[in-house]
This record gives structure tokens, sequence and C-alpha cells, in this order.
């Protein structure tokens, strides 16, 4: 047997999307999860509960692996590092994966790339952190460079007034700071490149979020200028080849059409991302099957779309604690819906799930959204759940 075996570092809904993918190349994924019952676990050939800032279980872990990749960017780089001086294959490698762990070593690489960023300073005090809203103008977003997710890590600040409620974020180390930026709606470029350097792009998506936390994503973006999405798609194809990126890498942008570029980037993930959970039922390959091509370096799979437009829905803990138990309706509502379960426990708020939508023959965005919206909200709320769409979105 010469398949590979794939380790994946931590067992969250991103080492669980993977499994299908590999159960389909005849690959085997072992994931070192955070306990024994998280998502991944159930679908996976193995698991090892361990903690992923303990060099010794890494090392041990990697033991047998042909490659190590991640469901998350939390590993410390200076264990990554370490891994790789023993011999471990880490796709992608810690030098890249630097840059999805702190947003200041991004801000940095983003402004040597000469792409467009926000105006930003780290700042190590409110003094500073006020000299530089009075420098830019108010109100500024000050964000921890480090552990920041779904919008937690994230503060906006209207005035010099209002920074006492940032006192006690500056805890000593540097924080960074932003303009808050006038975007019109926010964008996601989904690319993935191999070790030796062959990469493809998918289309660029409109992903809106509410409170911080990705809720739906549009595939393509509906109405963006062809050129806007080819200057975006070959900047993320060029971050992914300057930064030494390997497997799927997500490029967060904002589109800004009274700026010079008509957009800016927000930030980057190196895994596969929530923006790109459309791909796999509205792309050829899905970015899960797409990473593990990736981090392996053989040939990657075409990026073409399924359908004129795909729509990703969220659905996050609600009034419907026993998810199964909304099966029999969603299902029957919506035939053409795909649903796609964590097989989390339903705490409110928290990501429990996705629907895909795919348009058939000539149906309308509207008509997509819709039923991916439909399916999310009975899922969440049980088969009487309104799907109200909030119009402004
Ligand atoms: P996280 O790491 O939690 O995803 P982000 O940096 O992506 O944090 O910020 C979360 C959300 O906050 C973004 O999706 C966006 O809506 C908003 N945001 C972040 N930075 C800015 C900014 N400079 N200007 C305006 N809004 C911002």
């Amino acid at each position: 047997m010469t398949f590979p075996v794939i380790g994946v570092v931590g067992g969250g809904q991103l080492a669980r999307m993977m499994a299908p993918a590999a159960v389909q190349l005849g690959f085997t994924l072992h994931v070192l999860a955070e306990g024994p019952d998280v998502s991944a676990v159930a679908a996976v050939a193995s698991s090892t509960v361990g903690d992923y800032r303990s060099l010794e279980e890494l090392r041990a872990f990697a033991v047998g692996v042909d490659v190590l990749t991640f469901d998350h960017e939390h590993v410390p780089g200076e264990l990554l590092r370490a891994l790789e001086a023993d011999g471990v294959n880490v796709q992608p490698p810690s030098s890249a994966l630097a840059h999805a762990q702190d947003k200041i070593v991004m801000r940095r690489a983003i402004d040597r790339l000469g792409l467009p960023n926000p105006e930003w300073d780290e700042v190590s005090s409110v003094t500073e952190l006020c000299a530089f809203g009075d420098r830019i103008g108010w109100p500024v977003v000050l964000k921890t460079p480090r552990g920041g997710y779904d919008g937690k890590g994230v503060m906006i600040l209207d005035s010099p007034a209002d920074t006492s409620r940032a006192a006690s974020w500056f805890t000593g180390g540097t924080l960074l700071a932003e303009a808050k930026v006038d975007f019109s709606r926010e964008l996601s470029a989904l690319v993935a490149r191999t070790p030796s350097g062959s990469s493809r792009a998918w289309p660029v998506v409109h992903s809106i979020q509410v409170d911080g936390v990705c809720d739906e994503v549009i595939a393509p973006a509906a109405d963006l200028p062809a050129d806007l999405a080819t200057t975006i798609g070959s900047a993320a194809l060029r971050i992914a080849d300057e930064l030494g990126v390997t497997g799927v890498m997500a490029v967060e942008l904002f589109q800004t059409p009274g700026t010079e570029a008509g957009f800016m980037v927000n930030e980057l993930a190196m895994r596969p991302h929530n923006s790109g959970h459309w791909t796999m039922d509205g792309a050829v390959t899905g970015q899960f099957e797409q990473h593990l091509r990736a981090v392996l370096d053989l040939p990657l799979g075409s990026t073409a779309t399924l359908g004129e437009v795909t729509v990703m829905k969220n659905y996050l803990g609600g009034s419907n604690v026993d998810l199964y138990s909304a099966y029999p309706v969603a299902l029957a509502a919506e035939p053409a819906a795909k649903i796609h379960a964590y097989g989390k426990d339903v705490r409110p708020g928290r990501k429990i799930g996705h629907v895909n939508a795919v348009a058939l023959a000539g149906e309308s965005l509207s008509t997509v959204r819709d039923r991916a919206e439909r399916t999310a909200a009975i899922l969440r709320d049980g088969q009487d759940g309104p799907a109200m769409r909030k119009e402004n979105t």
C-alpha cells in the first residue's frame, strides 16, 4: 500500500470535512483531537487525543504521517519549526503560516507586496492608539494580532473618549490598529497551491458577516466587475506564491469602490475556510479535496463551478436542540438543498453546520438564496422557523 497518511492537527469541522475527500481518494486521515468527541473524531480513520501546544505530543503524532497539516492556525510557530527541523513534512510551512497567525506580520507582508492594506500601525498603549486615530481619523479598529476568530479580538473605537474600553487589551504586547474601512461588501478569494508551486483559484465570493461571524456566501460575488475579479484572483495567487503558502488559503477582502484598487486585504487564513464551503457542492473540486491534493503535492483539481451561482448559509445553534428532528421537514421542503452537519451539540450561536444550494438551470440568485436560507432556518429553529432575509445584506 503506498497510499499516504495525512496528519491533521485539530479535530474541528474542517478536519471532519476533509474525511469524505480522503475516503474517496483512498488516503488515511489521522487527527490530533482536542478531546475524544470533537467534530472530526467520528469521521476519520484514526484520532489521538493530544495537546497541540506540546512539542512532545506533536512529535509523537507526527511519527508515521506523510504530511502534517491543520484544522486551525494555533500551533505555535516555534513548535512547527522544531518539527520541521526533525524532518516532518509540515504543510503549510511555518514560514507561510506565520502570516495567518499574526495580523501584524500579515499587514507588513501585504505592504511589502504592494497590495492594498487599510492604513495601519502597531500600537502598544492607549496613548499610541489615540495618536493613531487622531492621525488617520476616527473611528479606528483595534485588533489582537494573534488568536482572534469570528470577530473576537476586534474592537471598533469611535473616538478618543471611547478608547478607555481598550485599556485592558494592552497587557505588554503590541496590538494592530487599523482605519475603519468604508467597504461596500466583504469578499473572499480562495486559492490552493502545492509545494511545487502550481496553484488554482476559485471565483471570488461575497461573504456576509453577522456579528463578526460568516453567515452566508454567494459564489461568485454578484455583479463584481470582471477586471476587479481578475485583479483580486491574481493578488491572492501572488500572495500564495510569494509567501510560500501550500494547501488552501482564503484571502478575506473589503470591496472599496472609492479607492484606486477597488479592494483592500483584510486577513489571510491558511486552511480550508468557511467562505469556501460552497465548493463542496458548487465546484468540480471542493476545497477539502483540493487541500489534501495540495499538501500531498498532487496535481490540483478543476475549480470550475457547477451552477451559475451557489449559496452557502451557515446555521448556528438556535431554538431547535435536536437537529435531526428537523430533517424530515427540511429535506421535504427543499430537495435540492445540501445539508452539512458537523456532529456538534447544539449551543446558542455555535457553528453547527451549513447548507449549500446550487442554482438549477435558469434559477435566479434570490431563488437559490431562499432555498439555502429556508433550509437553514428549519434546522436552526425547527419546523416553524422563519426564513426572513435581512434585505440590506
Ligand atoms: P477575525 O480574525 O475575528 O475574523 P477580522 O479581522 O476578520 O477578525 O475582523 C472581523 C470582522 O470585523 C470583519 O469581517 C469585518 O466585518 C470587521 N472588520 C475588521 N477589520 C476591519 C476594518 N479595518 N474596517 C472595517 N471593518 C473591519
